[in-house]
């Protein structure tokens, strides 16, 4: 189920990735170093035992699942969250997550980050903000990897928080006026989706409208009413006129009218298959993709959360689609154009990237 061996041919496409949680990306050695920074003690002794505690599968949902006395997936990303105190921490785990893309030939992405669970421990949402814009200038300049940020509503939070936050948050986005910092240019959701479909946060996705930025839509997949989560993204949300993008929507397959929509409405899905393999068989989930595929729908490729989930990074998500969807170069070469074309980067990334990936070798 764990990682495949990276072939030369997928660690070398150009690639961009726009579905990953900033915070998905701590590495057990920088979270070791920011504890001991920033003398947060965690519950581990040694560097051996944090490292340990990567290796469990987090792949269960306890409102769905029951208890079973581990740590959800979800509690383990928020643990890690602890150790991010100042703005360096922040601009820290920014540029050790820019730093990975330039390793694997990412060349622009689109990463999630939220104020919410770092004010409710009392940071302040400035030094969060500062610290990934000063990571995305330099992330550009030293590694060469441009992008846009995504800011998210925590969803199992009030949504008033959500919005006081957005509020907060306004002067570092890339509003249509012309004004803002440029950090993020589109709004989306995490955390937990149970019991918490994608309208309740409608009045935060009009306010980001109105101020001329992306909305992409978080949709679980296998978590409660999943299916019913993306019929309200595609038809509902943004006063009917639906989300732009849809994170993860595998349950489109549940439900015959779903597909069509997002065809005809040009909404495009990112996939993270590695995340989706920790809960289903091989032939189960990769035939599910394939499907997806066949029928025509865009999809791109990402890693989620990778440190959370076995060290699996995009190159890695890319290869489990190579090896078991059993696609040809030219069908990979295809699913990076489709992450180009549903980003919302500049034309002249867009066009840079396409040229590239029109020269890739595929015989
Ligand atoms: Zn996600």
């Amino acid at each position: 189920m764990n990682g495949l061996e990276i072939s030369p041919f997928i660690r070398d496409l150009p690639k961009v990735e726009l579905h990953v949680h900033i915070e998905g990306t701590l590495t057990p050695a920088l979270r070791w170093k920011l504890a001991h920074r920033n003398n947060i003690e965690l519950p581990y002794k040694t560097y051996e035992d944090l490292l340990d505690s990567y290796k469990v599968t987090y792949n269960h949902r306890k409102e769905v699942n029951g208890d079973d006395g581990r740590p959800t997936f979800l509690e383990a990303f928020f643990a890690g969250c602890q150790v991010l105190i100042t703005e360096d921490d922040f601009y820290e785990l920014g540029m050790a997550y820019f730093e990975r893309c330039a390793e694997m030939n990412v060349r622009y992405c689109e990463p999630f980050f939220d104020t919410q669970a770092h004010t409710e421990r009392g940071i302040s949402a400035i030094t969060v903000m500062n610290g990934y814009y000063r990571a995305q200038q330099e992330g550009a300049s030293k590694y060469g990897v441009k992008s846009n940020w995504i800011f998210c509503f925590l969803r199992d939070r009030p949504l008033q928080e959500g919005l006081d936050a957005y509020a907060a948050a306004r002067p570092w986005a890339r509003l249509a006026d012309g004004t803002g910092k440029g950090l993020y240019h589109a709004v989306g959701l995490a955390a937990n989706e149970f019991e918490k479909p994608p309208l309740l946060f409608e009045e935060g996705f009009k306010m980001a409208k109105r101020d001329g930025l992306h909305v992409t839509l978080h949709c679980d997949v296998d978590q409660k009413d999943a299916a019913a989560h993306v019929r309200e993204a595609i038809f509902d949300v943004c006063n009917g006129e639906g989300t732009e993008r849809i994170d993860h929507g595998l349950n489109v397959l549940d439900d015959p009218e779903l597909i069509p929509a997002l065809k005809e409405r040009g909404i495009g899905l990112t996939l993270c298959p590695h995340a989706y393999h920790r809960r289903q068989a091989t032939e189960t989930l990769f035939s599910k993709i394939q499907k997806l595929i066949d029928e025509g729908v865009k999809l791109c490729i990402n890693s989620d959360d990778p440190t959370y989930m076995h060290n699996v990074w995009i190159d890695g998500n890319m290869q489990k689609i190579y090896t078991y969807c059993g696609l040809g170069k030219a069908d990979m070469v295809k699913l990076a154009r489709n992450g180009v074309e549903m980003s919302w980067a500049g034309d002249d990334i867009k066009k840079e990237l396409l040229l590239e990936l029109d020269q890739v070798v595929v015989q």
